[in-house]
């Protein structure tokens, strides 16, 4: 089974992911893993990423899918969870072709959908310690002591990824990228929306129906 996981960033992408792959024993493919690896293994594409990152510029197109295809080509016969790949609609192409000349398919495309509001709530109310990792929520998952970590009583702080501006800025750039690829893939018609700002097991269930479907 080949599986595209959507969502923008605070959707819970991440531990969807995780339950799917343990269920149904898929290669969890995430393009930021894979680029993290290809770079600390100092391979050609590894360096070549890096120069760009290091210039704070984007990794082109066409690098993240030499990378991608080059580990889809090893994944298992049981299939694989593509996430954060494909990004756009050229990079969705090029994963159709190559599959095509293996004679595959994406089977699925899981399209989480969570209102703006719910992740700018969900990210900027995120506070965590500096010392231990932990992460708390200032409504959703408050610590004993306002503003302290429970575990070592540090003070709590909030990341600078976690900002208002900075949540509105990714949320804006997914929508642009990702809103013409949903349409690319409803055209092949595997493309199946879930709500997911519902309870976590609601969610579990309902794509364990869609997916043993066509498993
Ligand atoms: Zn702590």
């Amino acid at each position: 089974m080949r599986i595209v996981l959507l969502g923008a960033p605070g959707s819970g992408k991440g531990t969807q992911c995780k339950v799917i792959v343990e269920r149904y024993g898929l290669l969890h493919l995430s393009s930021g893993d894979i680029l993290r690896q290809e770079r600390s293994a100092g391979s050609e594409l590894g360096k070549k990423a890096q120069s760009y990152m290091d210039s704070g510029a984007l990794v082109p197109d066409q690098l993240i899918i030499e990378m991608m295809t080059k580990a889809i080509k090893n994944a298992p016969s049981s299939g694989f969870i593509l996430d954060g790949f494909p990004r756009t609609v050229k990079q969705a192409e090029e994963l159709d072709k190559t599959l095509a000349k293996a004679k595959k398919i994406i089977d699925i495309v899981l399209n989480l959908e969570v209102d703006d509001k719910i992740v700018e709530g969900r990210i900027t109310g995120r506070r965590s310690c500096p010392k231990c990792g932990a992460v708390y929520h200032i409504k959703n998952l408050k610590p004993k002591k306002e503003g302290i970590c429970d575990k070592d009583g540090t003070k709590l702080v909030q990341r600078p990824d976690d900002t208002i501006e900075v949540v509105a800025n990714r949320l804006k750039t997914y929508h642009q990228q990702t809103e013409p690829l949903v349409d690319y893939y409803k055209k092949a018609g595997i493309v199946v929306d879930i709500a997911a700002d519902k309870d976590i097991e609601d969610i579990k269930t309902f794509m364990f129906q869609k997916l043993d479907e066509i498993n």
